[in-house]
């Protein structure tokens, strides 16, 4: 194999993830099937979603109001899963 050979090879297709906090680099957006849908009514504004997005793509807007940055999230479910009030579901993605 030549040392060009070699080089492309090693080179990672886009969206791999390199280096932890590096996520934001990509926008993983286009992969998901589902997005999570907020009820306001069960929100008590703990922060729990925006801390465990792997993503980073859920923020804080002001006192139980947060947005979520479809260009990033990948419908990983996690932010619903991880919320203690149910106030996340998962969603279908119509596109
Ligand atoms: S985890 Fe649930 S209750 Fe906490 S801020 Fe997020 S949506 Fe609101
Ligand atoms: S579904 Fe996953 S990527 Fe999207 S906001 Fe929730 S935790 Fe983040």
């Amino acid at each position: 194999m030549t040392a060009t050979a070699k080089k492309k090879r090693r080179k990672p297709p886009l969206g791999i993830v390199t280096r932890p906090g590096s996520s934001l680099q990509n926008k993983t957006g286009a992969w998901g099937i589902l997005r999570p849908l907020f009820d306001w009514e069960k929100c008590t504004g703990c922060n729990t979603c925006e801390s465990i997005c792997p993503d980073g793509c859920i923020r804080h807007l002001e006192k139980k109001q947060y947005e979520v940055d479809m260009e990033y999230c990948k419908g990983c479910g996690m932010c619903a899963a991880a919320c203690p009030f149910d106030a996340i579901t998962m969603e279908e993605e119509h596109r």
